[in-house]
């Protein structure tokens, strides 16, 4: 069977490692990044690129997205030299960002309309995952796109989940973030509680690993607070869009979900101080100041 040929719209912090995964594994790649700074690492890997979403679409089987939100994936997809404008029957889109599942379920209903097909497929697993090819990917759309996505899937991650029709991997991972804030909030508040009683918070992270407190945000997230190191990893201002992803869903659906509330306003106050830019673990930098520390 012949090779898709690939193409890859954003290149950041998630996109980039992933992009240069898909090239390691051999695959020919074209790509659109609006900065030239980003395209360099790509174009220095063998990557070929275009001056626009449309172009890359003009010659490409199956895209990659991987942008910030709702409105960059629409703009990217649908917009003035997007990749509506070139697209295909038959082709693939797979959106990589994380974005509200109505939004996915509108974006591919317009898309579909062009004989595109288009999985939401969010990922977790930060970008140590993106560099190591482990992501765990959460994956939405038609089966018979899932299959056809699958060998380049695979080259990227470990865990793939076909969840469901459209939308389906965008529901999952609001359910990972969810999981995932209400996790860092508690270990900023563990490692705040155990320096205010005088007590070496690195030791007790290393007791509570291997417990049922132990968990992967206890891990990496804890670390970084012990360290003081707030280097995104994932940008707290990504963060607050997850969260907003999730408050909206729960609205439109009336549901009570009083821990994401109560996490989301300690990233609204880690935003408010100007921390936007830092790593989502820096949500201790709110606890210790509501405490005086
Ligand atoms: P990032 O480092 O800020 O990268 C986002 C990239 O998208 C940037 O290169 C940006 O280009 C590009 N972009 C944004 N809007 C665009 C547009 N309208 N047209 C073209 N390019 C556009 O963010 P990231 O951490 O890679 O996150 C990407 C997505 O993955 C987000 O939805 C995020 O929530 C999700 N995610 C991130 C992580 C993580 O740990 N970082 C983990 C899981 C999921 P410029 O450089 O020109 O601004």
């Amino acid at each position: 069977m012949t090779q898709p040929v690939v193409g890859y719209i954003g290149l950041g912090i998630m996109g980039r490692p992933t992009a240069l995964n898909l090239i390691k594994a051999g695959y020919a790649l074209h790509v659109f990044a609006r900065r030239a700074a980003a395209l360099e690492p790509l174009i220095a890997a063998g990557a070929v690129a275009y001056d626009s979403p449309k172009a890359v679409a003009a010659v490409a089987d199956i895209i990659f997205i991987n942008v910030s939100d709702t409105p960059d994936v629409e703009q990217v997809l649908l917009g003035s030299g997007g990749v509506i404008e070139a697209g295909k029957m038959e082709q693939i889109v797979v959106d990589m960002s994380t974005i509200a599942p109505i939004a996915a379920r509108n974006i591919a209903t317009k898309l579909a309309a062009r004989g595109i097909d288009l999985l939401d497929a969010p990922v977790s697993g930060g970008e140590a995952g993106a560099i190591a090819g482990t992501l765990s990917i959460m994956v939405g759309g038609k089966q018979t796109a899932f299959e056809r996505a699958l060998p380049l899937l695979q080259v990227l991650g470990k865990n793939i989940v076909h969840v469901g029709d459209s939308g389906a991997g965008q529901v999952a991972k609001a359910c990972n973030q969810i999981v995932v804030a209400g996790t860092i909030a508690a270990v900023a508040e563990a490692m705040t509680f155990a320096r205010c009683n005088q007590v070496d918070a690195g030791k007790v992270r290393e007791a509570l690993m291997g417990g049922f407190a132990g968990s992967k945000i206890l891990e990496v997230h804890g670390k970084r607070m012990l360290d003081n190191d707030f280097k995104p990893g994932f940008k707290s201002r990504l963060h607050q869009k997850d969260m907003h992803i999730v408050l909206e869903t729960a609205r439109q659906l009336g549901l009570a979900l009083p821990i994401s509330s109560q996490t989301t306003q300690l990233i609204n106050a880690l935003l408010g101080s100007g921390d936007g830019e830092l790593d989502s673990s820096a949500m201790i930098k709110v606890i210790e100041r509501m405490s005086g520390q």
